[in-house]
């Protein structure tokens, strides 16, 4: 497969750090963004230690003329990205009859029009080059819904309609554009959950566990090469079975 520049946000987190990983074995030039910048470079560090080299670059996706600088920023220092990889994301949970405006918008900043602030600065180059990869990292619970979440859940949801709408707009210029759906994974934010609470999660998954960060980059992973170039506005569960609609 022809290497190219790939670009995970929130590439440092627990998924994002096996996205990076997988990309950068298939052979792709990865980057990320960081928000701390000591925080940034140990990330960093770390992963030259496992033999991944990983582009940095200050971003947060939140806010547009950030994220527009750190696509330029990762551009200059790995060339146009032709791989994008929609994945910082956050929670702020609480029933919607508690939920202050400020987390609902964080949810929405961060989860959803961070899609828009990043794909927005490099789609057009896609489109002249005629090749490009956007996938989104959805959730499981934007396909069910979930007690808590009406922020995460319409966020996640929307993401959907982005990724159906952007599929038609530029299938014609080589530019697929899909979504993968998680169920619950073995993440810090996941193993913070008491134990007893865990145990009632993987009670409703099929598997019987809970999945793995390197099981939902091997979905993202699908989607990448050019023979995947047919399937365009498709949301992949990856779930354990826990949810099977679309
Ligand atoms: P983590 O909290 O481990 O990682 C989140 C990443 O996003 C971090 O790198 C974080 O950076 C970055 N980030 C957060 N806010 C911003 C911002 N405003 N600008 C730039 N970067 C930001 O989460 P996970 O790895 O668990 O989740 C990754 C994605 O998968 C998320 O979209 C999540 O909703 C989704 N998901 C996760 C599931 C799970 O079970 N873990 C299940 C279903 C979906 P920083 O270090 O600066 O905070």
């Amino acid at each position: 497969m022809e290497s190219r520049v790939a670009l995970v946000t929130g590439g440092t987190g627990g998924i994002g750090t096996s996205i990076v990983k997988r990309l950068a074995q298939m052979g792709h030039k990865v980057a990320t963004n960081f928000r701390d910048e000591a925080k940034g470079r140990a990330w960093q560090a770390q992963m030259q230690a496992e033999g991944i080299e990983v582009a940095i670059a200050q971003g947060d996706v939140s806010d547009a003329d950030n994220a527009e600088a750190m696509v330029r920023e990762i551009e200059r220092q790995l060339g146009p990205v032709d791989i994008l990889v929609n994945n910082a994301g956050i929670t702020r949970d609480t029933t919607f009859h508690r939920m202050t405006p400020q987390q609902w918008n964080d949810v929405i900043c961060t989860n959803l029009n961070s899609v828009f602030n990043v794909t927005r600065p490099v789609i057009e180059g896609m489109r002249e080059r005629k090749w490009g990869r956007i996938i989104q990292i959805s959730s499981i619970n934007g396909q069910k819904g979930q007690y808590g979440q009406a922020n995460y859940a319409a966020a996640k949801a929307g993401m959907h309609g982005f990724t159906i709408s952007l599929a038609q707009e530029n299938a014609k210029f080589g530019i697929t554009v899909n979504t993968v759906s998680p169920g619950y994974i073995a993440t810090d934010m996941v193993m913070a959950v008491p134990e007893d609470v865990r145990a009632k999660i993987v009670a409703q998954i099929p598997t019987g566990r809970l999945g793995t960060p390197e099981e939902i980059a091997y979905a993202v992973s699908f989607f990448i090469p050019d023979e995947a170039g047919w399937i365009t506005g498709a949301n992949l569960s990856a779930n354990g079975g826990q949810y099977m609609g679309w």
